[in-house]
């Protein structure tokens, strides 16, 4: 599954906004040139299909093994989905590459994987080139499985099982994600056609999100109509699916639409000038009662003598033992102004939102040069956003 925006649903989660669907990530390696990472719930997936392969699907289909083989199978089952996963979201990557998208990693989740893509495509013709890459990986691999199968078959029933299965299970990969309901593949495909014909992306958009919120609903209620039917677990599978959908086809429309409001606007327009500054020499007994407890920031600038030192977090000061915060000044535990906690007053208010949502930190120091310039919060961009969209609508 490819939500290639998958990026703001993976960040939103630290900074706060937007649906959490996705849980701790962990990074495992990376592969030509894209991180690769796992998310929690990929390890609960993959614990689950190997344990249907082994004690459901190759036993019926494939009797009379050794019981301990059919966990081998499983186990290589699982891995080959993963594999076909990683192919697939590499696809899109390697495309996206191409037409000058950055492409921040792959991430495999519950639902398959997601290619995370910093920015919309360029152009209708780059996203739909982006988006087929998917399917059609799937469907060479597929093929060629099938094809290695059909060579193994009568040399060792193991090996053919897992490859036909593996085989097949790349097909309804490509099928399912060329269904038309944004943001999967297929939906990103009719989302191009619309935009060219529309030459309006936000309004392609809105038009393709509204069919994968429907197709949403309907895989829902397929769901219910399985659970009903007795189907306890295929219905809820369905059903969850339906749900993932209908919150990923809203999400992705909704970072379109915030990613055209901040369009241009430099982080200068809402950054709050002025800011307290707490000097070097500050004990942090002090930068406790008179900031943290006063303000309630978790973040201050700090300076030494007029210039600009670098900035102190709540949690920095949490890593001091309270018995040594009347001892130990600001100073000791300031953090220099990095691209991961400051930015610079011209840059794109787009670039502020997602260093937020990567690092979790919704307070940033505003550089002019290697001037404080200001302070941005989180809170103050989504009020400007929020007004805007009540004037102009979404
Ligand atoms: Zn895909």
């Amino acid at each position: 599954m490819t939500d290639r925006n998958g990026r703001r649903l993976d960040d939103s989660t630290r900074a706060g906004q937007g649906t959490a669907i996705f849980g701790r990530r962990y990074r495992v390696g990376s592969i030509l040139g894209f991180e690769l990472a796992i998310d929690s719930s990929w390890i609960f997936i993959a614990l689950l299909i190997t344990w249907s392969l082994a004690v459901g699907y190759f036993p019926s289909e494939y009797g009379n093994l050794d019981p301990a083989l059919y966990w081998v199978m499983g186990v290589a089952g699982a891995a080959g989905l993963f594999g076909s996963i990683i192919l697939h979201e590499l696809s899109h990557s390697l495309v996206g590459r191409r037409y000058g998208v950055e492409i921040r990693g792959i991430t495999l989740f519950i639902f398959g994987g997601v290619a995370q893509m910093g920015d919309e495509p360029p152009t209708p013709q780059a996203e739909l080139r982006m988006a087929i890459a998917g399917p059609i990986a799937s469907v060479v691999i597929g093929a060629s499985l099938l094809g290695l199968g059909r060579l193994t078959a009568g040399l060792a029933v193991p090996v053919t099982a897992v490859l036909s299965f593996l085989g097949y299970l790349n097909f309804v990969l490509a099928g399912f994600n060329l269904l038309p309901a944004y943001p999967l593949d297929g939906g990103r495909v009719l989302r191009a056609i619309l935009w060219r014909s529309r030459n309006d992306l936000r309004s392609a958009t809105r038009t393709s999100s509204q069919v994968g919120a429907a197709f949403g609903f309907v895989m829902i209620m397929l769901g219910v109509l399985a659970v009903f039917a007795g189907d306890l677990v295929g219905g809820m599978w369905w059903a969850l699916i339906g749900m993932f959908l209908r919150g990923a086809a809203r999400g992705s429309y909704q970072q379109v639409v915030v990613k055209e409001l901040l369009k241009r606007e430099p982080v200068r327009r809402f950054m709050r000038t002025d800011p307290r500054t707490v000097s070097t020499d500050t004990t942090l007994d002090a930068l406790v009662n008179d900031y943290f407890y006063r303000d309630y920031h978790k973040m201050y600038p700090v300076v030494d003598g007029g210039r600009l030192a670098g900035c102190v977090t709540i949690d920095r000061v949490r890593a001091v033992p309270r018995e040594a915060w009347g001892a130990r000044t600001v100073g000791d535990v300031a953090v220099p102004c990095t691209e991961q906690n400051s930015l610079q007053a011209d840059s794109d208010a787009i670039a502020a939102l997602s260093l937020m949502r990567r690092t979790g930190i919704s307070r940033l120091v505003v550089l002019d040069g290697d001037r404080l310039a200001g302070v941005l919060t989180l809170k103050d961009l989504l009020q400007f956003l929020t007004a805007k969209i009540e004037l102009e609508g979404a």
